[in-house]
């Protein structure tokens, strides 16, 4: 019988296998597909990172040590994981409200100054100037951060796995749990294949975990498909030695972000915006709008990024797990207090999934963590509007 099942191998249960592994604990990792995949969170080949988090400062430990893990895991590996070309957060005047934050400009630049991490404010005077990629109109108001970056999701994902293997991790992949039982002193996991009895069991499954949690959870959670789009670098200004990771708060309130070109990845600019309407079954597929990248390209991406040309080279379509409150779950299951569930969500959990794997193992191996994830309990949530 393994000590823990980890139900989920993308971004937060990849990293949480790595972690209980190399702690010694014997894991059994799930997955009902085959990660790295591209039918759920964790895929388009790179993610944003910051230190400077726009989302709060309770977030910046976490990525810290995401960086930290990931650099420890390229140098056992050799694999090529986070490029720290720098990350610039742009805010429109009248602009602001995003993820959660009410100024996510202001917050970007708080959250970095509170613990020592390198932030340039810059008008738009300044931000043309040193970075002509960017159509920065009078009023905009800006933060560089130069040790942001982006980091490669998929490459992560199979870093991590390989790793917890190495470890001593066993790891099933195309195997679809089916349900979870709670057990005096332990949790019965039933799969399509087998039936497995742990100790202790953690729920990662990003965009599915609502259909294995209980209704009062699942219904804290939407599930919207988002579009991402690589773009020509028509001029050839836009490669990542020559030009930053970026978000763009606009008014609406709406952002654009974006990944400069990468050599050996999508020769083209990728560029996201967000919408939170839509909302979908992770089961039901999702096929974006027709037309939706040349309205990205005409309405936010050729005013405001020169030289990004309106040929679409590449789209793809991601799924964001929403939150009330834009931030993560952490928590034990109501009635359950074997199963934690665990979601690195609403759009900008990528870059704390290393430091959440961490901070999750260290709590069921020391019964606490280095850093507080009280600030991701349940209790705080509320289900939308029209949901039971
Ligand atoms: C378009 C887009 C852009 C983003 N940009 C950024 C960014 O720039 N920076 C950033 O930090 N974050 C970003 N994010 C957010 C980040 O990518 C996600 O928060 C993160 O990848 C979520 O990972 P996860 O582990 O929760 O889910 P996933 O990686 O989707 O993993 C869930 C896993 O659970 C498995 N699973 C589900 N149900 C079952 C079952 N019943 N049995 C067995 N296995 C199951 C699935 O197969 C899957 O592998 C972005 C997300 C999207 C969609």
């Amino acid at each position: 019988m393994p000590d823990v099942v980890v139900i989920g191998l993308g971004a937060a249960g990849s990293a949480l296998v790595d972690q209980l592994a190399r702690r010694g604990v014997d894991v059994l990792g799930i997955d009902r597909f085959s990660p790295p995949h591209d039918l759920g969170s964790t895929h388009g080949e790179t993610r944003i990172t910051r230190l400077a988090v726009g989302e709060g400062s309770t977030y910046t430990p976490l990525v810290q040590r995401s960086h930290h893990i990931w650099r420890e895991l390229e140098a056992e590996t050799g694999a090529e994981l986070l490029t720290l070309n720098g990350c610039l957060v742009l805010q429109d005047a009248g602009a602001g409200e995003a993820h959660g934050a009410a100024d996510f400009l202001a917050t970007t630049v708080d959250s970095g100054r509170s613990f020592g991490v390198a932030v340039e404010e810059l008008d738009a005077a300044a931000v043309r100037a040193r970075f002509p990629q960017f159509a920065a109109p009078e009023g905009t108001r800006a933060c560089f951060e130069p040790g942001g970056g982006f980091v490669r999701p998929e490459a992560v994902v199979a870093a991590q796995l390989d790793s917890a293997r190495r470890h001593g991790a066993e790891i099933h992949t195309g195997e679809r749990v089916l349900s979870l039982q709670h057990l005096p002193g332990g949790v019965r996991i039933r799969t399509e294949r087998a039936s497995y009895d742990a100790d202790r069991c953690v729920l990662c499954a990003g965009p599915w975990l609502r259909a294995l949690t209980p209704p009062e959870v699942a219904s804290l959670f939407t599930v919207v498909p988002q579009t991402l789009c690589w773009f020509d670098d028509a001029s050839g200004g836009h490669t990542a030695d020559a030009m930053p990771a970026f978000i763009w708060v606009l008014r609406g309130p709406t952002l654009i972000y974006g990944v400069p070109q990468v050599s050996g990845l999508t020769p083209g600019v990728k560029v996201g915006t967000e919408q939170f309407t839509e909302a979908i079954d992770p089961d039901a597929g999702f096929t974006a709008p027709s037309g939706a990248a040349a309205r990205l390209w005409e309405e936010l991406v050729g005013p405001r990024l020169p030289g990004v040309g309106p040929r679409t080279v590449r789209t793809a379509t991601c799924l964001y797990t929403v939150t009330s409150d834009m931030g993560f779950a952490v928590d034990t299951l109501p009635g359950d207090d074997r199963t934690l569930l665990v979601s690195a969500c609403s759009g900008h959990g990528f870059k704390h999934s290393a430091g959440i794997g961490e901070a999750v193992a260290q709590l069921l191996t020391d019964g606490h963590s280095d850093v507080d994830l009280a600030p991701f309990a349940l209790g705080r949530l509320q289900a939308p509007a029209g949901r039971g």
